[in-house]
Formats: C-alpha cells, structure tokens, sequence
C-alpha cells in the first residue's frame, strides 16, 4: 500500500505546476492518516488531548492542553523532513516546489516561536514516524517528556498570559 501512495503521490508530482496547487489543496486537509495514527498513540498511552486548536499560532493539530503541549504531524514532503527519502525536490518545477518548501518551513518556525511566547511547547512528529505504532508511541514519550522537563527547569518557559494580569 505504501509503495503504491508513494508511486501515485510521485507520478502527480511530476505534473505542471497548474496541477501543482490543487494537488496541494488536497493534501493540506485535517485528519490525515499520519494523525489518526498519532492520536491513536496518544491515546493508548494515556493522554488527554483536544484537536485544531484554531485559536494557537498554526492551529496544531493535537494539543496536550495539561502539559501545555502542541504537536504538529507533518508530512515529509510538504515540510521537508530532514535526510528523509520521502523529502526529495520533484525534478519538474523545481523553483516552484523549492519555494514553496522555503514558505513552509519559514511559517513552521515562526508558528513554534509564537507557541513558545505563549506558553505552549511544541513536538513535531513526521509522518514517516507513524508508520509502526510501537515506535511511535516511544518517540511521542520521548519529545513530549523532554519538554516537560525544559518546563520543570524553567527553560525558556513564559507563564501563560492569563495568569499575568493583575
Ligand atoms: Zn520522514
């Protein structure tokens, strides 16, 4: 299955780039496998989230509101997962896709940026980490813990805007 979404996503990317935008309209919906999948993982290992917080810088899509979390699910193509093979510039169009992976990845860090001013922390998981859901729920322990512990050591921790009134 795999192998055939990937030879299908390949094989429409090599398109124009006219069909280059409705191709990504597609695949910018909520509620892709990737998360489906990391929800799952959350939830098997016990934690509360909610989901689209529209009102947080880049509307995360899974936020662990008690820990003050936001996790991204990335795709590995549309956000350029570092040294990932599934990161490769199409060959057509190349100035195109080149861009427009530029305009992510800048949106990217300056949603993180905007989160950490907040309050929030952020954990990205990339899509190729969903795959085996043993692996994924280490690698969700591991990032969200290792935040938990910036917070427990005051690092670049901003306490949350409502509690700075009065
Ligand atoms: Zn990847």
């Amino acid at each position: 299955m795999p192998s055939v979404n990937r030879s299908i996503k390949n094989a429409q990317v090599e398109r124009s780039a006219t069909n280059a935008r409705s191709f990504m309209a597609r695949f910018k919906s909520a509620n892709t496998k990737p998360e489906v999948q990391v929800r799952r993982a959350l939830h098997a290992l016990g934690f509360r989230f909610r989901l689209h917080r529209k009102d947080l810088p880049g509307t995360p899509d899974i936020v662990l509101p008690k820990l003050r979390t936001a996790i991204f699910v990335h795709g590995c193509f549309w956000h350029q997962h570092p040294g990932c093979k599934a990161a490769r510039i199409p060959k057509s169009n190349p100035v195109f896709w080149t861009n427009k992976f530029k305009k992510n990845e800048t949106r990217d860090v300056a949603n993180i940026v905007d989160l950490k001013a907040r309050g929030w922390a952020t954990v990205v998981v990339w899509e190729c980490e969903t795959k085996n859901e043993r692996d994924l729920r280490t690698v969700l322990l591991h990032r969200v813990a290792a935040n938990a512990q910036n917070d427990q050591f005051g690092i670049n921790v901003i306490p949350p805007l409502d509690t700075q009134s009065g």
